[in-house]
């Protein structure tokens, strides 16, 4: 087989086990919910948690989907928890987070996707917290009528949903998501609810070319995406899809540069950078709208 690339220096994760760390720790397990922090073993834990800024993944935590890239667990989902919505809003309401950032696994099976709890999960946090602002990273919703209309309904102040990789990647990489339905969503979210910030993200380093990168920075512009991260594909476990390049710091500076030349509002482009990676800092451009 071949051999495995080596982790460049700048991959380098710094752990972190402050009081707030396990705080934070203590108040996810406290309201019985799950993280993409943890599930996904997201690398930027430690600095994320230290600030208070946990991810909560409503839904479940197994996935109907399978991405090679995932660590969440697949198979059959439970029964959708419809304590969930005010459990997280307490615990939104105890992090005391100016910005927060929900997402969710795929729930194939259910008949809106889920929709209407990330509706119902919206509602109940801006009862208990009404200044935050609201992010959510959803779904594709494929084959879900409705499903955008629920959600815009709802107003989150940010939609986010990843593109992940480039379109020629996705029968191996993404299986069961549609490159075109993903930017059609995106581009949906802006009619519907042309107030609300969309955004979208990737990662690099699955084998994609730079061409194929621009084009997908493209695309997200025609779709009118306000925000882009990119970040570096790190392969969770070695069941998942292999690492085919490491792109330097330099370089993600430069995809930088060209996505903001290309007109999205706010640019995240670092090896560390996860889509929820400071997301707060969404929050200062939201405050200027
Ligand atoms: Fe959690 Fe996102 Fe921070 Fe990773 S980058 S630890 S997923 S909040
Ligand atoms: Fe992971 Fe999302 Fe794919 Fe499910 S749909 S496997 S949670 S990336």
């Amino acid at each position: 087989s071949a051999t495995l690339l080596p982790k460049p220096s700048w991959i380098k994760v710094k752990v972190s086990q402050s009081s707030v760390f396990n705080e934070t720790d203590d108040l996810v397990k406290k309201h019985q919910l799950n993280t993409v922090c943890t599930e996904a073993a997201c690398p930027n834990i430690g600095e994320c948690w230290t600030k208070r800024h946990a991810t909560i993944m409503i839904l479940g935590s197994i996935c109907t989907r399978a991405c090679a890239f995932c660590n969440v667990a697949t198979g059959k989902p439970s029964p959708v928890d419809l304590e969930e919505p005010i459990r997280t809003a307490l615990m939104v309401k105890k992090l005391n987070l100016r910005h927060v950032v929900i997402t969710s696994v795929d729930r194939d099976d259910l008949k809106d996707g889920g929709a209407q709890h990330f509706a119902n999960v919206i509602n109940e946090i801006r009862k208990l917290s009404p200044s935050i602002t609201i992010e959510i990273l959803t779904p594709d919703f494929l084959r879900k009528e409705g499903a955008l209309i629920t959600i815009s309904s709802a107003q989150p102040d940010v939609f986010n949903h990843n593109m992940e990789t480039v379109p020629r990647l996705y029968p191996s990489i993404r299986p069961g998501a549609r490159y075109f339905q993903s930017l059609r969503i995106l581009y949906e979210m802006k009619q519907y609810q042309p107030n609300v910030f969309t955004k979208s993200g990737m990662m690099l380093g699955l084998g994609e070319s730079k061409e194929e990168i621009l084009q997908v920075m493209d695309d997200l512009r025609c779709a009118q995406v306000d925000f882009l991260t990119l970040g570096q594909y790190l392969r969770p476990t070695l069941k998942h899809a292999e690492v085919k390049q490491y792109i330097t710091p330099d370089e993600f500076e430069e995809f930088s540069h060209i996505a903001k030349s290309k007109g999205f509002l706010m640019v995240s482009s670092s090896p560390l950078t996860r889509s929820s990676y400071h997301a707060d800092e969404d929050f200062k451009i939201l405050q200027i709208k």
